[in-house]
């Protein structure tokens, strides 16, 4: 069978006309031969609704009945899309991760797919039916419904794919495919043609909000090429594949930025062996990701600074864990709501001296202050105050000449 997924995203089924213009896509595959697999995603705002709900109840809303309640928005769009198909005369019927099932492991909130069971789909597929499957959400052994991290619809494709053998994976969306910095922020960003897993891995898990990080690692090992495209232009988008088919001169392939981080400092820790230990295990504990750490060295060998960031909606619950924390002896807590990290993405740099030197000198020149530096073999991270994103990501896209 010629399997193609085809996975839309909340803007891309925001309104029933978008719902409308999406289903005349499926009959275009359909009609040059392909089964398509739908993925849906909630219409756009739904899952915030929901989330924001759940927030009014409770501060402490039960993690498994988060996932009951934000998954609602996908039977939504899934059975609107399944009844346009049916008004255009082809068979279609929605199904909801516990009916195929999606089997998921691992926490509330955050699971990931490890099975998907074929039978129902593949049987649908034979019998002439478009089966449109509810992205974001699964069940777990316990029989529960599970979902899989904000923007998890991506990982769903990524997983149909991979269990469907499809042929092809497209992922539709609000742009017109992975640009070298989101192009909402800056107008000459530019549309990237090939990249491979491992930058694009980099990018979203840096910011770049158009494709969930997880659904990247879930194609990297699965070897499942990805396109990313619009579902309201008809352009050629971004392909997302190993990095062996890609030839390229470029050093940076792009920039990244999130803007809810937090910066968290203690002041005159004891400098003791187990001290960042003793900080980190409460925070790992309450499932707090801490991010970029910097240690002063101790100027006096008895004390010594220590500076995080978390996200900004952690913030609190990190205050309340330190505070109470007996093994931890520091003078001060000092907290920035103010703070944005922008990193730089590229295999490029790998082979390429100088490109630290580079940034840090493209930000100086415009009279940003670097806060914290993190880096690994493909990225360069650094934490800025909010105010100046648009000046630091503007130099950077310029320095490394993407908008060429
Ligand atoms: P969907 O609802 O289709 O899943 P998302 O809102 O999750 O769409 O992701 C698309 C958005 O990602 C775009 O509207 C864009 O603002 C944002 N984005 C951030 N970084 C990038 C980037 N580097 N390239 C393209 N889009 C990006
Ligand atoms: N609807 C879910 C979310 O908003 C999943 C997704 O959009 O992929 O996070
Ligand atoms: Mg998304």
């Amino acid at each position: 069978m010629k399997i193609i997924v085809l996975k839309f995203g909340g803007s891309s089924v925001g309104t029933v006309e978008r719902i409308k213009k999406i289903a005349n896509i499926v009959v275009s595959y359909r009609k040059k031969g392909y089964k398509p697999i739908v993925i849906s995603s909630a219409m756009s705002g739904t899952t915030n609704d929901l989330i924001k709900k759940s927030a009014a109840i409770s501060n402490n809303f039960n993690s498994a009945e988060y996932d009951v309640l934000v998954s609602a928005g996908e039977q939504i769009s899934c059975s609107l899309i399944a009844g346009r198909l049916n008004h255009l005369g082809y068979k279609s019927q929605s199904w909801m991760g516990w009916q195929i099932p999606i089997l998921t492991e691992g926490m509330y909130k955050y699971s990931r797919i490890i099975k998907i069971y074929k039978k129902k789909i593949i049987d649908s597929l034979r019998s002439g039916e478009i089966p449109i499957i509810a992205g974001f959400q699964g069940v777990n052994s316990n029989n529960r419904i599970t979902t899989l991290g904000r923007g998890g619809s991506d990982a769903s494709a990524i997983m149909c794919a991979k269990f469907f053998n499809a042929q092809k994976c497209i992922i539709y969306t609000d742009v017109e495919g992975v640009y070298t910095t989101d192009p909402n922020t800056l107008r000459n960003a530019k549309k990237i043609k090939v990249i491979s897993y491992e930058e694009m891995l980099e990018m979203a898990s840096l910011g770049a909000k158009v494709m969930q990080p997880t659904s990247i690692q879930d194609a990297r090992l699965n070897r499942i090429d990805i396109e990313v495209k619009s579902s309201f232009v008809k352009k050629g988008g971004t392909k997302i594949t190993k990095r062996k088919n890609l030839i390229s001169n470029k050093i940076i392939r792009g920039i990244s930025f999130t803007k809810n981080d937090a910066k968290v400092t203690l002041i005159g820790v004891k400098d003791k062996p187990g001290i960042a230990a003793a900080v980190f295990k409460p925070l790992s504990n309450n499932a707090i990701n801490v991010d970029m750490v910097v240690q002063n060295i101790s100027a006096n060998g008895k004390e010594t600074d220590l500076t995080f960031t978390i996200k900004s909606d952690d913030l609190i619950k990190t205050q309340r864990l330190i505070k109470k924390n007996k093994k931890i002896i520091f003078r001060e807590l000092i907290v920035d709501k103010n703070v944005s990290k922008v990193s730089i993405i590229g295999v490029g740099m790998i082979a390429t001296p100088g490109v630290s030197y580079r940034m840090f000198h493209a930000l100086a020149k415009k009279n940003i202050n670097i806060l914290v530096i993190s880096t690994s073999e493909i990225k360069i991270s650094v934490l800025v105050n909010k105010k100046n994103i648009s000046k630091a990501i503007l130099a950077l896209h310029k320095e490394f000449k993407l908008d060429k």
